[in-house]
């Protein structure tokens, strides 16, 4: 096996490579093969962007067919057939059921492209340039998103300051007593605070990369309050949470809060296609023509596969109901983890089939993480210090092999902490059953 062209040719800039060092050649569901034929089980999902797995049939027949078809697949913003039954079965299937009115935009292709529409369209209709954002927030890597992401390591790399955004606690940042609400509260009330008027806030409901932190059904709808009472639009970023992440289409649905704008990409294309939107309501579409854009905004196969997405899986609940019921197995087997040693050594924290190990040692979570990896399963850390084994796999896992994935991620955990430590009477005894009730 042959890594040099990478080292040889490519940044420095590379990432997962340096953690998951194989050529990979194939992919299929929930599995990965390399170029020597070793299986490895995806409990990544491409950072939560193959929901339904690596090639799955059905969107594969939809490329397939869109292809042959000889559909355009570059549209920039012009009226496609592809984009008109993506929107039609986006309004029939997920927006219509929710009784949301949402109006689309497309944006560039990737995450942080919706985001940075998102911040943008905000600021133009408050006329004001401050956005809140929450510590450990993720939003990606351009500059307006970034300047609303927490973590030093990509902010470091910007090369100039990064402004417009205030910080405030997520919740749960200042311990579990502390309503970190009223901190919010009590800085925009006061004048004297420092805090510029906010046009809008800038959340997700569980922080992927900065930690599967989640944030409380409460907590949403109080943030939700505060922005009406302070004038500020309010964002949810779903795009890692979001396309049935946590059990809804919505990660935010169970909260029953009524964001003003949200951003979609990742997982929406559902075949690892480059494809993202804001979702804004009605009013707030001031849009002029043409004044933001963007080359890739009409990524036609993306649309055919995103369409045959959400035909295939929200047609119904059933799905969703598959997704909570197997995050709830990851949620017991977690907490047998957590028992299982001594107290402090680890803890445990996620929604839906977004779940994550936590370690007070940076260094154990990557040691876990190299020793994960090397026996058959691909895995990621996220959080601040990357402290966290973030289990991300695709929604459409069977659950034998998302089984079959745990049992090698506590293997793996005992051959690097030693068996000494382990209470030996809890290893192993998971009853799936119950978690499946
Ligand atoms: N927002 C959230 C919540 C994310 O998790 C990410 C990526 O991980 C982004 C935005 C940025 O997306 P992209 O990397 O596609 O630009």
């Amino acid at each position: 096996m042959s890594l040099k062209i990478f080292d040889r040719m490519e940044s420095e800039v590379r990432g997962y490579i340096r953690s998951f060092p194989v050529l990979f050649t194939r992919a299929k569901g929930a599995q990965l093969w390399d170029e020597e034929g070793t299986r490895y089980i995806d409990f990544f999902s491409g950072a939560g962007t193959l929901n339904y797995g690596h090639n799955h049939p059905a969107l594969k027949e939809a490329v397939l067919e869109y292809v042959e078809s000889d559909g355009l697949v570059h549209g920039l913003d012009m009226a496609t057939t592809a984009k008109k039954e993506f929107l039609e079965t986006f309004g029939r299937l997920i927006l219509n059921p929710r009784a949301m009115k949402y109006k689309v935009q497309f944006t560039g292709p990737t995450g942080t492209n919706a985001v940075e529409a998102a911040l943008k369209l905000a600021r133009q209709i408050k006329g004001r340039s401050n956005i809140v954002s929450f510590t450990n927030g993720f939003h990606g890597v351009t500059g307006g998103s970034l300047a609303a992401t927490g973590n030093a390591k990509f902010r470091d790399a910007s090369g100039v300051a990064l402004g417009n955004v205030t910080f405030m606690p997520y919740d749960g940042y200042l311990g579990d007593n502390i309503n970190t609400i009223e901190y919010i509260e009590r800085m925009l009330s006061d004048s004297s605070s420092g805090v510029d008027k906010p046009a809008a806030v800038i959340v997700e409901t569980v922080q992927g990369e900065g930690g599967v932190n989640v944030a409380g059904h409460r907590w949403l709808r109080d943030l939700e309050q505060l922005c009406r009472r302070h004038d500020m639009l309010l964002i949810v970023d779903d795009i890692q949470a979001g396309c049935g992440r946590t059990g809804t289409f919505f990660s935010f649905e169970p909260s029953g809060i009524k964001p003003d704008i949200v951003t979609l990409s990742k997982s929406l294309s559902g075949y690892g296609l480059p494809m993202a939107l804001v979702l804004m309501n009605p009013e707030l579409d001031v849009w002029s023509p043409g004044a933001h854009n963007g080359t890739f905004r009409g990524n036609n196969l993306a649309f055919a596969t995103a369409k045959q997405a959400i035909q295939s899986f929200w047609s119904s609940d059933d799905f969703g109901r598959e997704v909570t019921r197997k995050g709830k197995m990851i949620e017991m087997w977690l907490q047998h983890i957590v028992e299982s040693y001594p107290e402090g050594q680890f803890s445990a924290r996620g929604r839906g089939m977004m779940q994550g190990l936590v370690s007070e040692d940076p260094e154990l979570t990557a040691r876990i993480a190299a020793e994960v990896f090397a026996n058959g399963v691909v895995i990621e850390t996220s959080g601040s210090r990357d402290e966290v084994l973030k289990i991300l796999a695709p929604l459409v896992i069977d659950e034998d092999l998302l089984r079959k994935g745990l049992d090698v991620i506590e293997q793996s955990i005992v051959s690097v902490l030693g068996v000494k430590r382990v209470q030996p009477d809890k290893i192993r005894v998971v009853n799936f059953a119950r978690g499946t009730r």
